[in-house]
């Protein structure tokens, strides 16, 4: 059997809304949906400290929970100051995968906040709730809550082949498992198997659920699946994919790396069929 990696749940960080001012803290700083870039003596990136902290103006601070008995903050940042801010994918090859899920959470919470100043139905400014993470109509009372947005991604299969596409998106070269939102009304099964047949053109059945990965790009959760081939030919979405084609498991394309979701699917599959990764 090859190896794969699907990790173990993560219960090692402890969600909250309020800070009970412990001392030394770890602040994930954000600023226009880019996080502050820093990182350790391993080339590894890292949260900021509070003295770190204290080169930012005008910055407002949500708490997300504890972390290795440390307090753990995100923090929007007005402006950038002379620090260096990123897109988080740039670190996603040398950042542990808690403090991954962790900054996606700090950006997700920052935008969240920035975008819900007003309320979306009556015009009232809001003020953030003190009893949970939401912001509230001084008007009409309306909460407004973080937005996740629902996502499948699924590995189709057919025997030792597997069906990969290329999204318009991606560099030349670079292939991975299908992906789509979720629309209302829908059950995630159905998702995968519309998304299937809107993307490729072909029917699935015996869809099994794999795993889930939280995806901050912007707000995806990203739900896994393999899927079996049942029929037809192989017909692009010509505006959203490029390429897609069936792939032998032993000679597959450049795929995405070990950090992603759509990797742990492809890896998983090719040790269900005793094949190395
Ligand atoms: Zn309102």
């Amino acid at each position: 059997m090859s190896e794969f990696y699907w990790p173990e749940p993560d219960l090692s960080f402890l969600p909250g809304t309020k800070a009970a001012g412990l001392g030394e803290a770890s602040y994930f700083v954000c600023h226009n949906n880019n996080i502050l870039q820093l990182v350790d003596e391993n080339e590894a990136w890292r949260p900021a400290t509070l003295e770190e902290l204290g080169q930012f103006e005008g910055v407002h601070e949500h708490y997300m929970g504890m972390l290795g008995g440390k307090e753990c903050f995100a923090v929007e940042a007005s402006g950038p100051g002379t620090a260096g801010f990123s897109n988080l994918r740039m670190n996603i090859q040398n950042i542990d995968r808690t403090l991954f899920n962790l900054a996606g959470r700090a950006l997700q919470i920052c935008d969240w906040y920035r975008c819900h100043q007003f309320c979306g139905r009556c015009g009232e400014a809001t003020t953030e709730s003190q009893s949970d993470r939401s912001t509230v109509c001084a008007g009409c009372k309306l909460n407004f809550y973080p937005k996740l947005s629902p996502s499948i991604i699924v590995l189709v299969h057919k025997g030792d082949e597997v069906l990969l596409g290329r999204n318009h998106m991606f560099p030349e070269g670079l292939f991975s498992t299908l992906a789509g939102f979720v629309e209302p009304g829908e059950s995630i099964e159905e998702t995968v198997i519309r998304e299937v047949k809107e993307e490729v053109g072909v029917n699935v059945s015996n869809l099994s659920y794999r795993g889930s990965q939280p995806w901050p790009f912007p707000n995806s959760l990203m739900l896994g699946f393999h899927a079996e081939y049942q029929s037809g030919d192989i017909v692009l979405q010509e505006d959203e994919i490029a390429e897609a084609d069936w792939f032998p498991c032993t000679d597959l394309p450049l795929i995405p790396g070990k950090f992603a979701i759509s990797r742990w699917l492809i890896d998983e599959y090719l040790s269900q069929r005793g094949i190395p990764a």
